[in-house]
């Protein structure tokens, strides 16, 4: 097995990462990454995070055989993880809890957020009510009128949730704004990112957290069909639930690793969210990687039937493993999406989140053309109870 050893000491993936950020966070980020450094390999840390992982979050996830949408299909065994079982429903809580405990360890008793789909926000408001602190969470006027009951959910927690008006009102909007947050404050507050993006350490600390994911499918798939599978598939927003699958298997040259965007309208609608597919390097976020911009270098508007895979940036560590040919990064459209996620309901009886229906979606597809022996894993990064109104609007079924 060949090594990999990334990022480096600076956070680099090859070109990609770093820390580009204002003078102000410079110390913050140094502390962050000492602290960091210790902890990752630090007995007793790992036991806390093990132990709440298990107890709180319900973890190990099942691994699961989708029978018969494989017989639907034709060809390929698909089989899930199931982090849609995962408490508050999907992988966010993972990393939410590896962060809170490093603010804890920081003393730092404010958390902030950005959310989107508002998933990471809830996340991060339940983990402030078990653990007794503060919670600020931003999110586009967009979004809040988008996802309503993860704003309810978020107030229920005893969360503050902030709107942000600047911009496309979306994802990177209140990306922008808790950033801004911290300059202000980070005396006192850590920012809990909910992706694999913004400056090292994060991309590799929220890497960390996540790949309890694959750590466990590296034990379960020979436990259940004696070998490792054939091929990983996650869909990609940032690329977390991507990221946390794959990294234990970076070294296994034989798994296939294939992460699926969201080609929204089309790739050729110029509405998408499918970045590492049709984006170019630049520098958002505090690090560098892929984006989707215009020829001047502005960011683009991106789109997607799905609130979680609508950012226009993806994490460096993602870039790498497209430059380097390690990941294969595909899209689907919001019609094929949507379509998995029917299947998906009436086939298996879980109602899968729309982001994890774009891997779906491309597992059924690529099933199709191979042999019945070969195995799919995807990682089902949550559930679809957030996105019953969505479904209900495009799928003419009442609500
Ligand atoms: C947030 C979210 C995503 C996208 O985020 P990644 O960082 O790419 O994993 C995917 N699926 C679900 C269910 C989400 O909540």
């Amino acid at each position: 097995m060949q090594m990999y050893d990334l990022p480096d000491r600076k956070g680099h993936f090859g070109p990609y990462g770093g820390v580009f950020v204002a003078e102000t966070l410079i110390h913050a980020l140094d502390e962050l990454r000492d602290q960091y450094e210790k902890l990752r390999t630090d007995p007793a840390f790992l036991a806390e995070f093990a132990h709440e992982l298990k107890h709180y979050v319900g973890r190990p996830s099942p691994v699961y055989h989708a029978r018969r949408l494989s017989e639907k299909s034709g060809g390929a065994q698909i089989w899930f993880k199931r982090e849609d079982l995962n408490h508050t429903g999907a992988h966010k809580i993972n990393n939410t809890i590896g962060q809170a405990l490093v603010a804890r360890h920081m003393g730092k008793r404010r958390i902030i957020a950005e959310t989107g789909a508002g998933q990471h926000g809830v996340a991060s408001a339940t983990i402030a009510a078990r653990y007794g602190m503060e919670c600020v969470v931003y999110m586009g006027s967009e979004d809040i009128q988008r996802q309503s009951p993860n704003v309810y959910r978020m107030k229920l927690l005893g969360a503050t949730v902030v709107p942000v008006e600047s911009g496309s009102k979306t994802l990177k909007d209140a990306l922008n704004e808790a950033m801004r947050d911290w300059v202000t404050n980070v005396e006192n507050t850590f920012y809990i990112i909910g992706t694999v993006a913004g400056p090292h350490p994060y991309p590799m600390m929220v890497r960390d957290f996540n790949s309890v994911v694959g750590k466990e499918l590296l034990t379960q798939l020979p436990e259940v069909i004696g070998r490792q599978p054939d091929a990983i598939l996650a869909c990609v927003g940032g690329g977390s639930n991507a990221m946390g699958a794959f990294y234990p298997y970076i070294p296994h040259r034989d798994v296939r690793l294939i992460g699926v965007e969201a080609a929204g309208l089309g790739l050729d609608s110029g509405k998408h969210a499918a970045t590492l597919c049709a984006g170019r390097p630049g520098v958002l976020h505090g690090n560098r990687t892929y984006l989707m911009q215009d020829e001047n270098g502005q960011i683009t508007e991106t789109h997607s039937i799905s609130a979680g895979l609508d950012y226009p940036g993806v994490g460096p560590e993602h870039a790498w493993l497209k430059d380097t040919g390690r990941a294969e990064y595909v899209a689907v459209t919001d019609d094929e999406a949507l379509e998995a996620f029917h299947l998906t309901c009436r086939l298996e009886g879980i109602i899968p989140a729309l982001e994890s229906s774009h891997a779906v979606a491309y597992a059924m597809k690529l099933a199709a053309t191979l042999p019945p022996e070969q195995v799919l894993l995807v990682n089902l990064s949550g559930r679809g109870d957030k996105d019953m109104n969505t479904v209900a609007r495009h799928s003419g079924i009442t609500f």
